[in-house]
């Protein structure tokens, strides 16, 4: 077993936290500012330095590298925030993924070669106002007319939603009921009758749009199917890499977290001598480290084991859910150890706290992932009905 990465992903993470760090710091606090994504302009960038797209296809405009290559970079993004880290994020292992693994050629296309170019932003949405854990509950409805599939529903919570050019949408493909029936549709913002409500206002995910969508008889082209009805476990198994890509936002937080931590208090001066110099401040390091370090090794070990396919649901679950939590506590302990300038807007501190949060909601919650790994420890699906 080897935990060493290699000389070129050295190299790799080595350029991606040089260009995060240097060029996307200041655009971080402008986007955090003024809730607003980033700008085309900054995407195009990412694209020229080789950002988006990673380990998509070279067919199909991407790089052909690995998950975890793909996932080394995403963290140094993340770790500057995770507003600016999210276009990486869709590009990499969020939606995107799905329509690569399943869509057909024709969408492949269309699609993939212009968000790995930075020119389009693709999002998912899943959940509903009255679908979320149990996400098989939705009920938004498309219909196969010949070569015209027409949506009617409602979307809630979509990250992206409303400046996301095309949706990975989540839907009920037959009258089979629960999982049977679901597959999914991609979805262009531009299609006459699709409508979003206004921009939420989230504790955190500044910069991250969010917006309910509403389908009312909305076509696109039957090419446009990705997975189709029954295809629902399918979807589920590319949601696998989108949870390696949650656990390494989460634990891009707490990562930088602990940098700035760890920095502050050797600087920062009380009763005469560095705080650091507190055995209780030395003990708070010291937890902090342990859980990141973990964190991401769980995350490796997932990515690693899957190279360029898709990771088990049993690996990404344990990884989500340990990054979700420990990016909570070390966040926090960040804020406590920097003091009044924790929990200062003019420090990221917060801000990293904040946004530690929503990744442990954001992709399933928490106990969610507590329970699918239990289910895979057991070998059985529990019944969350009965
Ligand atoms: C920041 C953020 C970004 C998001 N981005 C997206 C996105 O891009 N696309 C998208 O489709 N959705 C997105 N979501 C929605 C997200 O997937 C859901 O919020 C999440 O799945 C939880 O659903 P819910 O909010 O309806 O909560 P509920 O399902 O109502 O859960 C409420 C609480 O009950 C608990 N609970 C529910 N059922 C069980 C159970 N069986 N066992 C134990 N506990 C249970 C949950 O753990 C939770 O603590 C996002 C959410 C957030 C906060």
């Amino acid at each position: 077993m080897d935990f060493a990465l290699t000389d070129d992903q050295v190299a790799l993470r080595e350029t991606a936290r040089r260009f995060a760090t240097e060029r996307m710091t200041p655009v971080a606090a402008e986007l955090e500012a003024g809730d607003v994504p980033l700008s085309a302009e900054w995407r195009r960038q990412y694209a020229d330095m080789g950002f988006l797209g990673i380990n998509v296809s070279p067919k199909y405009g991407g790089l052909g590298m690995t998950n975890l290559d793909a996932l080394l970079v995403l963290e140094e993004f993340a770790k500057v925030s995770s507003a600016v880290a999210f276009p990486v994020f869709e590009s990499n292992v969020g939606p995107a993924r799905a329509i690569e693994h399943f869509g057909h050629d024709n969408l492949k296309r269309r699609v993939l070669p212009a968000m790995c170019a930075g020119e389009i932003v693709v999002a998912v949405s899943m959940s509903e106002p009255d679908a979320g854990s149990a996400l098989t509950d939705l009920t938004t409805r498309a219909t196969v007319k010949g070569d015209t599939i027409v949506l009617n529903g409602q979307k809630r919570w979509c990250s992206g939603g409303g400046h996301s050019d095309g949706y990975v949408v989540y839907c009920r493909l037959s009258d089979d009921p629960g999982a049977k029936g679901i597959g999914a549709v991609y979805v262009e913002k531009d299609r006459p009758n699709v409508r979003f409500g206004p921009n939420e206002e989230l504790m955190g995910f500044r910069g991250i749009p969010s917006a309910d969508i509403f389908f009312d008889d909305v076509e696109v082209p039957a090419d446009n199917l990705i997975v189709p009805a029954g295809g629902f476990p399918r979807l589920m198994e590319a949601f696998d890499l989108e949870r390696c890509g949650n656990a390494t936002m989460a634990v891009g937080q707490a990562a930088a977290a602990l940098d700035d931590a760890l920095a502050y208090v050797q600087e920062r001066r009380q009763f005469g001598k560095p705080i650091v110099d507190f055995q209780a401040v030395q003990l708070k390091l010291a937890d902090m480290a342990m859980r990141v370090e973990a964190a991401r090794l769980l995350i490796h070990r997932a990515a690693q084991n899957a190279s360029h396919g898709l990771p088990s649901v049993y690996e990404s679950s344990l990884a989500k859910c340990f990054a979700n939590e420990i990016a909570r506590e070390v966040c926090g302990t960040a804020v406590q150890l920097l003091g009044g300038y924790g929990y200062s807007k003019a420090f990221p501190a917060e801000r990293r706290f904040r946004d530690s949060w929503g990744w442990g909601i954001a992709g399933g919650t928490i106990d969610i992932q507590k329970v699918n790994i239990a289910a895979a420890l057991v070998g059985r699906r529990f019944n969350q009905r009965g």
